[in-house]
C-alpha cells in the first residue's frame, strides 16, 4: 500500500484566497475539497471534507457544517473498500482525473433518498483531492425516456409490419386469382389494372419485409462475441457469388481482424455494403476494396468502390429508412439497406459515414468499438 508520505506531506491544506473562496461557494456544481486521512503507518484509510460548497451540501442533502471535518466513510457505506475510494487514491497519487458517470446518489450515500443521478469527478489538488458532483438527472432521465420510446416505436413497427403481412397476402393471392381467371376476358384496361395491383402488392411485401428486418436489428439482437471477420467475409462472398460473377466484380481484401460483435449482424452489414458497391456500378467492372485498421480504441473499416458515386448533399439522407436516390426501375431496392447498416454499427458503439466523388466511386467507413 502506498502511504501519504509518497506525496509531499504538509500540515495543512493552505488557505484559499477570499475571491476564489466566494467563487467556490457559489459554483453551480457540488464541489468539495478533501484531504487524506492516514493511519499510524501513514497509509491512507479515508478522506475527510475540508471545504464543501452550497451545491455540494444540497446535492448530498447534508448541512455544510455537518460535512466539514467529517470523513467520507461516515456517508458512503463500505467506502474503504469501494471503487470510489480507489479512485480518490488514484487521483491523489497519480494526479489522473477520475470520472464516475450517472451515479444514483441514493445507492451511494447513507440516508439519501434522492432519485437523481450525478456525475462524480475526482481530481488532485494541492495535497488533497476535489470531489465534484454534477447533477445530470435531467439529461439521464431524458435519455432513459428516449430509449424507452425508441423501444416502443420499434416494437410498434415490428407488430404493425407483422400484422400487415396476412391481409396483404390475401390481396396478393386474390389479385393473382383474378388475373388467372379473367385475363383477356374483360378488356385491356382491366388487365392493366390487375397487373398494377399485383405489382403494388409485391412492392408492399418487400417494404414490409425490410421494415421487419430493420426492427429485428434490435428485437433479435444477439450478444457481442469475439468474431473472426475472415470467416464472415468468406460467407458474404459465397452468398453474393452469383452477382459477383454476373457483374464481373473484383473484391480485394487482406487479413481482417477479430472483433467483438454480433456475428449475424456484422455479416449483414458487410453484405449490404458490398452488394450496394456491386449494384451501384458504372459501365466499368466493379472493383471493391475492403480495409481495416486500428485507431486508438476502435477498429476503422472501409468499403471502397468505383461505382456511380454520391453527391455530398445526400451523404446523410441515404442512411435514413426508405431514402433512395434513384427510381425503382433503374436500380432495385427499397432504401432500407444503409439504415440497417447504421443501426447495426450504432449497436456496436460505432459510427458510419460515406465519402464519395460523383461518377468515380464511394467509400463507406464505419468504426466498431474494440
Ligand atoms: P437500396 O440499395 O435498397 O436503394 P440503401 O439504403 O442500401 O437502399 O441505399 C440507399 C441509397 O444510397 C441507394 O438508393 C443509392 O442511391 C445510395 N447508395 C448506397 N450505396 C451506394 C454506393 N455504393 N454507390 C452509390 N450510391 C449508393
Amino acid at each position: 500500500m502506498r502511504t501519504y508520505s509518497d506525496k509531499k506531506k504538509v500540515d495543512n491544506m493552505g488557505a484559499i484566497e477570499p475571491q476564489l473562496l466566494s467563487a467556490f461557494y457559489s459554483l453551480p456544481w457540488g464541489l468539495s475539497i478533501c484531504y487524506p486521512v492516514t493511519n499510524f503507518a501513514n497509509e491512507i484509510i479515508d478522506f475527510s471534507f475540508l471545504y464543501v460548497n452550497q451545491m455540494f451540501s444540497s446535492t448530498v442533502k447534508v448541512k455544510k457544517d455537518d460535512l466539514q471535518g467529517r470523513n467520507l466513510s461516515e456517508f458512503v457505506p463500505g467506502f474503504e473498500k469501494s471503487d470510489l475510494f480507489n479512485s480518490c487514491c488514484k487521483a491523489f497519487f497519480e494526479g489522473k482525473p477520475q470520472l464516475f458517470r450517472s451515479v444514483k446518489l441514493k445507492e451511494l450515500l447513507k440516508n439519501n433518498s434522492w432519485e437523481g443521478y450525478t456525475n462524480i469527478s475526482i481530481s488532485a489538488c494541492r495535497n488533497g483531492i476535489t470531489l465534484c458532483f454534477q447533477d445530470v438527472s435531467d439529461h439521464y432521465l431524458t435519455l432513459e425516456q428516449l430509449e424507452r420510446s425508441n423501444k416502443e416505436l420499434e416494437q410498434f413497427a415490428y407488430s404493425v409490419s407483422h400484422d400487415l403481412q396476412e391481409p396483404l397476402r390475401m390481396i396478393s393471392n386474390f389479385a393473382k386469382k383474378i388475373s388467372k381467371q379473367y385475363e383477356g376476358k374483360i378488356d385491356e384496361k382491366a388487365d392493366q389494372y390487375i397487373g398494377f395491383m399485383i405489382d403494388a402488392a409485391k412492392r408492399m411485401q418487400h417494404l414490409i419485409n425490410d421494415l421487419l428486418q430493420y426492427a429485428r436489428v434490435t428485437t433479435s439482437a444477439q450478444p457481442l462475441v469475439q468474431t473472426d471477420l475472415n470467416g464472415i467475409i468468406d460467407r458474404v462472398m459465397s452468398d453474393l457469388s452469383l452477382s459477383i460473377e454476373e457483374e464481373k466484380a473484383q473484391i480485394n481484401y487482406g487479413k481482417l481482424p477479430e472483433i467483438n460483435a454480433d456475428p449475424t449482424q456484422i455479416q449483414q452489414l458487410f453484405q449490404n455494403l458490398i452488394s450496394n458497391a456491386i449494384k451501384f456500378r458504372r459501365e466499368i467492372d466493379p472493383a471493391i476494396t475492403i480495409e481495416a485498421k486500428k485507431e486508438n480504441s476502435e477498429w476503422l473499416f472501409a468499403v471502397h468502390d468505383n461505382g456511380i458515386g454520391i453527391s455530398p448533399e445526400y451523404y446523410d439522407r441515404i442512411f435514413i429508412v426508405f431514402q433512395r436516390l434513384h427510381e425503382r426501375e433503374k436500380y432495385s431496392g427499397t432504401g432500407i439497406g444503409l439504415a440497417i447498416c447504421k443501426k447495426i454499427v450504432e449497436r456496436h458503439g460505432g459510427r458510419i459515414w460515406v465519402e464519395s466523388e460523383k461518377g468515380r466511386g464511394s467509400s463507406f467507413f464505419f468504426s466498431i468499438r474494440e
